[in-house]
């Protein structure tokens, strides 16, 4: 996260600070940035690119570590000797009357951060190259086009002279030539529009526009360096956790400038080698015709789909797909590419790897294997697993009742519900309150980015699937709805109206990014499906994993669905969350008011059958595969109403005792004042006052019982096998329970393994006092229902001495699942709540811990007693059965190292259980057949 200058290495003495795209190394981005590595890659691979050259991010290291904010000795002699080497090639001459070169300057670092950084276009203009720009082109709106651009670009990057000063002018021109598009202007307008950003750069800056090209280079490749620097791109390394490793200072790419403005033989266009949101194998683009590049991506108009180019320009269509061949078999990957047409002739300039969301990250993997692009390997480790997560969130399932309200493109698929905002501002502000926010705009800018980070999903009335808002969005997996033009947004006033509705500020909306749909209000969510794709990948990583992953699953229900996360088995399955249904606590509850043993068991006899319903069910849904019960662990108490709201009950019955007894004596009174009357007062007789006080004695021993129940600290406290040495008959009936369950599905025929583990253990004797039971009841169950049942014994590792006692465990035991939420607490000396409240963020601020350890498994400390543990538990018994249950086995990097330590498998939730798999097979194959010991940690 250090965003901060790195000193850059000592740099040889002589090594070049400039290289030309035939000479640059395009594997070296590094150096180049991601940009300038391309072009220099696709110029020497015969590619049409504009010929240029790139400096390398070494220098821009070097000016800004200068305090005189000098470029560094030479750079500039050098820059002019590749200039001379661009006015050969191109036939022009930078800074000529006559045929004047133009060039674009434009940054680019190792990482792409898109619109972060700034570009600067058509430089090397002034009065006199203006003129030879005419005469060469014949084009003299063009040339004013193309020379107020400039102005505007110049000025905003180099001179920081804000975009508004200039857009003012803009529209007073528009307006005064009764035009609203930019195409509508003349030749005559754009010079006046010209000669007015001239003199606003003139007022803002107190000097005149600079003329000289070279000048002008020069304040421009400064200029580039510096916006590395600029807020907006440290705002974006700090949010995505770029760090100088990854990136450190951009490049600056020139290029000759091509003219996608000249004509309707000319154009300008982005393009995928592939679709980027759905990854079908087909080019996808959107295009402008007599346009410059900035446009398509700014939104100014909205493009056209690349298909309308094969009516447009035939050979220009069929040379696109050439392109796109060339570029997908030489990089292997998809490509997200910029191309321009002038004249007939196409030109390529940019390529990087297309950012997609997963859905086509997932596609496009399977079929580049298919088509023999990728290895089975190199696909699978093409797709982050957490990205993965993306596929799992619900989609829309809107009722009759929902009918959109506007539709734009689908530019990021998903869908979101929440507060609608029309300024990236405002959306931080509410964003930061916790509230979902919708961000809704007629189009967005890079300095909206933060705005985007606090949204839900992004909506814009304007623009393509490849502006801004649908890129960005793309990137950060959010969902994103495109130039939905039926709305028209009024940030003044905080509001957008749509086909003759209001939407108001923090008014609810949804947006569906799969289909483009808009809702006013809340849209219901359904869960996602699988595609096949998904599935094949999800199989090849299966194949190449060595950890098995399994689910924590709680009820039938959760097993089924665990199931089809392709779950091998239930890790862990927490008996008290069945504690808790309706037709249920009340058994619990008397189990626990209890006087005596003999009430305690009649008390269980009738949690028995339920239990072992629910186990059969869970059995049955997973059969063969293994489910590991867990006997009960939290303190009981928390299955009782809390001492506070049993005060305030009692109370309360009091009150209703006092008005109960005066609705009697009233009814007594009229019946007996009244008797003579006709018309006798009717008084209601509310309830028997032997009623409430029944209740209230109930209430009293609850009461009671949670008083000698409390604990200073539970979690400490009598819970977990605690519970069960004091208690046996708990355990007993779950034990029981369980084994009856088996017998039954091996009766009906099932192949069922189920395994019991025991939490909270510190010591072998706990494992052994249960393991008794356990032996007694196995035995006269197998007796009962004359079947044999396989049943696995195990522990839970969850508690410091465990892990250091972890051999003798083993003894007892035929398997280990480590529980790191209360091995993280106990650990620490942190609890949870309190950490994750209070201090925790302020440690991660202050870089005293990098991550949460709740979230992240502390591999260090908590990792470092996991692997102390199996260890000694497989000195014990080799080939122990060693998992991990907490919420940390659904995290990729901690199920990396539990690979590295040689554990046999995660478990974790239902739905996390796909990321899980693809984690464990990259586990497998980034670190293939190391384990690592205790020592090397
Ligand atoms: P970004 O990183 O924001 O995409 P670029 O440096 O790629 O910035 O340039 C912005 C736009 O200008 C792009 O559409 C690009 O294709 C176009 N562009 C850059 N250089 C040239 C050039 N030499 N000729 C024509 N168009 C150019
Ligand atoms: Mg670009
Ligand atoms: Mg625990």
């Amino acid at each position: 996260m250090d965003n901060s200058l790195q000193k850059a290495p000592l740099r040889e003495a002589r090594r070049a600070l400039v290289f030309a795209f035939e000479n640059g190394d395009g594997k070296n981005k590094q150096l180049l940035g991601g940009k300038g590595a391309n072009l220099c890659e696709m110029t020497q691979i015969g590619l049409n690119v504009p010929p240029g050259f790139v400096i390398s991010t070494e220098a821009c290291l070097s000016y800004l570590e200068n305090p005189d904010q000098q470029l560094p000795k030479g750079l500039m002699d050098a820059v002019r000797v590749q200039m001379t080497a661009l006015n050969e090639k191109t036939g022009k001459k930078f800074g000529d009357a006559e045929n004047p070169l133009l060039i674009s300057v434009r940054s680019g670092s190792a990482i792409s951060m898109p619109g972060m950084m700034d570009t600067i276009l058509n430089l090397g203009l002034n009065i006199d190259t203006l003129k030879g720009l005419i005469r060469q082109t014949g084009e003299e709106r063009f040339a004013f086009d193309a020379y107020r651009r400039f102005i505007q670009l110049f000025g905003k990057v180099a001179l920081g002279i804000p975009d508004e000063a200039f857009d003012v002018e803009f529209d007073e021109v528009k307006e005064r030539a009764g035009v609203t598009q930019d195409e509508g202007l003349s030749a005559r307008d754009l010079r006046e529009v010209s000669d007015r950003f001239l003199e606003v750069v003139e007022r803002k800056t107190g000097r005149p526009f600079p003329v000289d090209p070279y000048q002008q280079l020069e304040t421009a490749i400064k200029a580039v360096f510096n916006s590395w620097m600029g807020k907006r791109a440290v705002d974006y390394r700090r949010e995505f956790n770029i760090t100088t490793d990854m990136a450190n200072g951009t490049a600056v790419n020139i290029v000759a400038m091509v003219f996608g403005n000249l004509g309707d033989d000319s154009a300008t266009g982005v393009s995928f080698t592939r679709y980027p949101d759905t990854g079908e194998n087909r080019l996808f683009g959107e295009y402008l015709t007599n346009a410059q590049g900035e446009d398509v991506v700014a939104g100014i108009r909205t493009p056209k789909p690349i298909d309308a180019l094969h009516e447009e320009m035939p050979e220009m269509y069929r040379q696109l797909h050439e392109l796109r061949s060339r570029l997908e078999s030489h990089y292997r990957e998809v490509q997200d590419f910029e191309f321009t047409i002038e004249k007939g002739r196409l030109y390529c300039l940019q390529t990087r790897n297309g950012k997609m969301n997963a859905t086509a990250l997932v596609r496009t993997s399977v079929e580049m294997v298919r088509e023999g692009l990728l290895s089975q390997d190199e696909a699978l480790l093409r797709v982050q697993p957490e990205s993965l997560e993306q596929l799992l969130f619900p989609r829309l399932a809107p009722g009759p009742e929902h009918a959109p309200v506007a539709r734009g493109l689908a530019a990021s698929p998903g869908a979101a519900v929440g507060h609608a905002v029309f300024d990236a501002d405002r959306a931080e502000e509410l964003g930061d309150t916790g509230r979902r926010v919708i961000l809704l705009r007629e189009e967005t800018k890079p300095e909206d980015i933060h705005g985007f980070f606090a949204s839900e999903g992004i909506l814009t009335a304007r623009g393509g699937k490849t502006s801004h808002a649908a890129v960005v969005a793309r990137g950060m997996g959010k969902p994103c709805v495109a130039g939905a033009e039926g709305i028209s947004v009024d940030v003044q006033r905080r509001q957008a109206l749509v086909g003759g509705r209001i939407i108001r500020e923090e008014d609810l909306i949804t947006i569906d990014g799969s289909t483009g749909d808009v809702y006013l209000g809340e849209v219901p969510m359904t869960e996602p499906d699988f595609t096949s794709e998904l599935e094949t990948l999800l199989e090849w990583a299966d194949e190449s994993s060595t950890l098995s992953v399994m689910a924590n699953a709680d009820t039938p229900e959760d097993a089924e669905r665990a199931l089809r996360y392709g779950a091998n088995g239930i890790g862990l399955c927490r008996t008290e969350r069945m504690f808790n249904g309706v037709e249920r606590l009340p058994l619990v509850i008397d189990m626990i008011l209890a006087e005596d043993q003999g009430q305690r068991e009649s008390a269980l006899a009738s949690l028995l059958p339920i239990q072992r319903r629910d186990f059969k069910e869970i059995l049955k849904v997973m059969a063969p595969r293994p489910v590991t019960i867990r006997l009960l662990d939290p303190p009981i108490h928390e299955f009782l109403p809390s001492e506070q709201q049993l005060t305030e009950e009692l109370q309360r019955l009091r009150r209703l005792r006092d008005v109960v007894l005066g609705v009697d004596v009233l009814f007594d009174t009229v019946n007996l004042m009244y008797s003579e009357d006709a018309v006798q007062p009717n008084v209601l007789k509310l309830a028997d006052p032997r009623l409430v006080d029944e209740a209230m004695t109930k209430k009293q021993t609850m009461l009671r019982k949670v008083r000698t129940l409390t604990e200073v600290n539970p979690m400490l406290g009598h819970r977990g096998v605690r519970l069960g040495i004091t208690f046996p008959e708990i355990y007993a009936m779950q034990i029981r329970a369980v084994l009856e369950a088996a017998a039954e599905c091996i009766k009906e025929g099932m192949e069922v393994h189920p395994e019991v583990m025991v939490p909270q253990v510190s010591t072998a004797e706990e494992l052994k006092f249960v393991y008794n039971s356990v032996q007694d009841i196995w035995q006269s169950v197998e007796a009962q229902c004359g079947v044999e049942i396989p049943l696995k014994f195990g522990t839970m590792i969850e508690v410091v001495r465990a892990c250091m006692r972890a051999g003798s465990l083993a003894e007892e035991v035929e398997f280990f699942s480590f529980g790191t939420n209360d091995l993280t607490q106990a650990t620490f000396s942190f609890s949870r709540e309190d950490a994750e409240n209070k201090f925790l963020p302020l440690y991660n601020e202050h870089q005293i811990l990098q991550d949460n350890p709740f979230e992240v498994l502390d591999t260090k400390g908590v990792g470092k007693l996991m692997a102390l543990a199996i260890g000694w538990g497989r000195e014990t018994r080799p080939g122990l059965k060693v998992g991990i249950c907490g919420e940390h086995g659904g995290h990729p990097e901690s199920i990396r190292f539990c690979n590295s330590i040689g554990l046999s498998y995660v478990s974790c939730s239902g739905p996390r259980v796909p990321i899980a798999r693809l984690a464990a097979a990259h586990a497998a194959l980034l670190d293939k057949g190391e384990v690592v010991g205790p020592s090397t940690l």
